[in-house]
């Protein structure tokens, strides 16, 4: 880093200049050559930007940090992960980071990374958590902290979400922390698996969480991952069988007064107080195709970062691409803001449903497409016989097909969903099926 801030000029590098020597050199010899590249990128940004007080700032807390602790990177000491990134992410223009993990409540610094996230002004819009480690004195450090992330945690139905997570009494201790929440006003979104097993608890599960003020259930279909396959065998839903038990669910709840809204993966939501629903499935309603628009919406708005600081589209691909041991841009080696200016990253966030439909044999040539756009991408890949195939090139990315999709439109399960929940506006409508 010193090189680095040597090789700039003016007044700025020489008051910079000052104020690392003064910190570094108070750091024995054997570590003062070695400051991690997350500090590097810090003091550089503040280079660039003429910030010398705050330059200064970043390099006495590193030297205070080694006194204390013996090491003075902003990295976890165990872990060399990407959930630190969040810290830069505000150099690039972005608002709101959500944190994930494994369990992110496990990491050490979890309070640490909230409240610099804070600092920098942006705000941590959704922690997704198995809800074990919450407690009033967490929450109460949260709201200090200025941050009322959306808690989202995963219910898999009453009397079955002890048998899904293998462990006696998960289902009480997971209520106990909602109603936690929801009474120190942390709005809570619930992630709930379907599957054989467990489908018939969907009504009563809903109701119980409609009760305690749960913001939005969303019921995921399980899918067919080895270990999931090996534990619990034949429990998948079907394709068909989710489309079929999830419009009958939908039936049910909006003849309910209950107000939560529902999110039906890959498939419907539902708006108890504006009593309208849409369908995942149609992409661009009547009159709103445009060879220009995205190929995913939320991808174009919002990426990830696994552990190992790979940036990747969504989590639907990713054990793909770890998988043929692709990498399309890892922040580690790359500053983030270069990765989403140019990478094969960013080439496939914002690549256009006009150009898919280039490159899709199948889909090129469909009379749904302008209401379908493809699908999903990620289901595209990991659902197609030639997933392999994006080894070769990244444009196979955007070759397949997602057969859910085309199963939904070549079944009419458009018309049966809009004939059963009639009473309800529908803000997909597509006209000409
Ligand atoms: S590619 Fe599919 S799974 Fe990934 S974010 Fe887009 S819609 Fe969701
Ligand atoms: S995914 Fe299937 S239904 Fe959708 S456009 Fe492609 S071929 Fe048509």
């Amino acid at each position: 880093m010193l090189h680095r801030i040597g090789n700039a000029g003016g007044e700025v590098a020489e008051t910079l200049r000052h104020c690392a020597r003064e910190s570094v050199d108070k750091v024995p010899l054997n570590v003062s050559d070695h400051l991690c590249c997350a500090n590097s990128a810090i003091v550089e940004y503040y280079l660039t930007t003429g910030d010398i007080a705050s330059a200064g700032d970043v390099l006495a807390a590193m030297y205070e940090r080694k006194q204390k602790e013996g090491s003075y990177r902003y990295h976890s000491y165990n872990q060399n992960n990407g959930v630190t990134a969040s810290l830069f992410y505000w150099l690039c223009g972005i608002n709101s980071v959500n944190i994930s993990g494994g369990e992110p409540m496990l990491h050490k610094n979890f309070m640490d990374i909230i409240r610099e996230v804070y600092k920098r002004g942006m705000t941590v819009f959704t922690t997704i958590t198995n809800g074990y480690f919450i407690t009033q004195e967490i929450l109460d450090e949260l709201k200090d902290a200025g941050c009322n992330t959306e808690m989202r945690m995963s219910f898999d139905g009453i009397g079955t979400h002890d048998w899904i997570r293998n462990f006696n009494g998960a289902e009480k201790s997971l209520l106990k922390t909602i109603k936690l929440c929801v009474d120190n006003g942390f709005s809570v979104f619930i992630n709930t698996q379907v599957h054989r097993r467990n489908v018939h608890t969907m009504m009563p599960t809903a109701r119980l969480l409609n009760d305690m003020g749960v913001k939005i259930m969303r019921i995921i279909r399980t899918t067919e991952v080895p270990r999931w396959v090996h534990n619990a065998s034949n429990a998948n839903l079907s394709i068909e069988e989710y489309y079929e038990s999830m419009l009958r669910f939908s039936e049910e709840y909006i003849k309910s007064d209950m107000t939560m809204n529902i999110a039906i993966w890959q498939y419907l939501s539902l708006n108890p107080k504006e009593r309208n629903f849409s369908i995942f499935t149609v992409q661009c309603p009547d009159g709103t195709y445009h060879d220009n628009c995205y190929c995913c919406d939320a991808t174009s708005q919002m990426f990830a970062v696994t552990s190992a600081g790979e940036v990747v589209t969504c989590v639907q691909g990713s054990g793909v691409f770890m998988k043929y041991g692709i990498s399309l841009g890892n922040i580690h080696n790359t500053p983030l803001k270069d990765i989403l200016n140019s990478s094969p990253y960013i080439d496939m966030a914002k690549m256009t449903v006009g150009n898919f439909r280039k490159n899709s044999t199948k889909c090129g040539k469909c009379k749904y497409f302008k209401f379908c756009c493809g699908g999903c991408r990620g289901l595209g890949m990991l659902l197609s016989k030639d997933a392999s195939d994006v080894q070769h090139s990244l444009q196979n990315y955007f070759s397949h097909e997602d057969v859910t999709k085309c199963y939904f439109f070549e079944n009419g399960w458009y018309q049966k969903i809009t004939q059963a929940l009639s009473d309800w506006n529908n803000l997909s409508k597509v006209s000409n099926l």
